[in-house]
């Protein structure tokens, strides 16, 4: 196996095609959009890495993959020239009193399925003590001291320059619709393309998600707030120069026109509760894309002939892509008959169309 086509060069195609051609392999890759890649939801993306924020709405086995792809994550960073920011000083759940029976709720899930990951409850002062600014009105809070966060889109530049670098073939603006069709002249596809599979994928469905980019110089928060709000998991995440994303709403429909005023009234209400300072803010982006979802919005691998499939990375993209890549490494191995590795029943696993879940409970027995 030699040539290998790269479709779609958001999040999981971008890192695909750098890691096949760190392999020895020759990649092209293929992107409708141009190198910024604003039609993705990886450069739409909050970059938050929180693996027990997901843990009420997720299978345990997510949170545990989160958590190893967390682990992960900076050793891939030092391997791209260009610094990309990316911190794990934890994450502050706060609630307003109506919904302070919602972070009750969340704290006793956290002691009962992740003890071995534990969250500090913070009174008052604690909270102010870890987070200054924060508003007042917070009587209480859960400090979960091993979430993190990345810069979605300085990945998404500085992997855009790593591939320039190391001479990776792109072509932009070339969309592609049908993937079979590039089976005839490359050995092997991997198809990334997200949301854009989803006529050729017919499980697969868009989930929109809003959110903002502001500019808040007056507001110094220091690690990502989740406010516990009834409908979406609203967080508040500081990034370099007093940017801060603002997100992430959460809607069944494949509508990725601009944001509606009601969920902008929302959102900026929330950021506005935790911190005054947001009132002088100023709009940088708002922004409005959908996550590639499966019915039960877990990841898939699957493998038909010299196809491989990689999506439905729904809301866990960033979290969950180091392991995701290491999964596709292993089986692009596989079907290279790379030597040293032994083809087992891995392969099949990927090609019945099992969850990762099940992948990971068939190769541990
Ligand atoms: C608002 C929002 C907030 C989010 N926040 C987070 C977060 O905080 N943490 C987290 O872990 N995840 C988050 N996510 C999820 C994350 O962004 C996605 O899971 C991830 O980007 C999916 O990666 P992907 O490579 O499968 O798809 P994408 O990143 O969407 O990339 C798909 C690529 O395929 C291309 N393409 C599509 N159709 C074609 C075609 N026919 N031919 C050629 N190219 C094509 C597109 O142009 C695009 O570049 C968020 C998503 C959204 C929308």
């Amino acid at each position: 196996m030699k040539n290998v086509a790269v479709v779609g060069a958001g999040l999981m195609g971008r890192l695909s095609a750098l890691s096949l051609h760190r392999k020895g392999l020759n990649v092209t890759l293929f992107d409708k959009d141009d190198k910024k890649g604003e039609l993705s939801a990886a450069r739409a993306a909050g970059g938050l890495l929180t693996p027990l924020g997901e843990s009420l709405t997720s299978e345990s086995w997510i949170v545990e993959m989160g958590f190893a792809s967390l682990s992960m994550w900076p050793e891939f960073l030092q391997t791209l020239d260009d610094w990309v920011f990316f911190e794990q000083t934890g994450a502050v759940v706060v609630a307003h009193t109506q919904d302070s029976g919602d972070m009750h709720r969340f704290n006793r899930h956290l002691l009962t399925h992740w003890p071995q990951y534990p969250g500090q409850v913070l009174n008052r002062e604690q909270l102010q003590q870890l987070e200054p600014q924060l508003s007042r009105s917070f009587q209480q809070g859960l400090y979960l001291p091993q979430e993190g966060q990345i810069g979605n889109r300085q990945l998404f530049k500085a992997l855009q320059h790593q591939l320039e670098k190391e001479g990776v073939q792109w072509h932009c603006q070339h969309p592609v619709d049908d993937v079979h069709q590039l089976q005839q002249s490359f050995d092997l596809v991997i198809d990334c393309r997200g949301v854009g599979a989803s006529k050729q994928i017919k499980d697969l469905r868009g989930v929109r998600g809003e959110l903002f980019q502001l500019l808040a110089p007056e507001v110094k928060l220091s690690r990502p707030i989740r406010l516990m709000h009834p409908r979406y998991q609203l967080y508040i995440a500081p990034k370099p120069n007093h940017h801060y994303v603002v997100g992430a709403t959460e809607i069944e429909s494949d509508d990725n026109s601009p944001m509606t005023v009601r969920s902008a009234l929302e959102l900026l209400s929330a950021a506005y509760s935790v911190h005054a300072g947001f009132a002088e803010a100023t709009i940088r982006e708002h922004v409005s894309q959908c996550r590639p979802s499966f019915n039960d919005n877990n990841p898939q691998i699957r493998v038909a002939d010299s196809l491989i499939q990689v999506n439905g990375l729904y809301r866990h993209g960033f979290l969950l892509a180091p392991m995701i890549l290491d999964h596709l490494m292993q089986v692009v191995d596989r079907m290279a008959g790379a030597p040293g590795v032994s083809d087992s029943n891995y392969l099949n696993h990927f090609s019945e169309g099992l969850t990762f879940a099940q992948l990971i409970a068939g190769v541990k027995s």
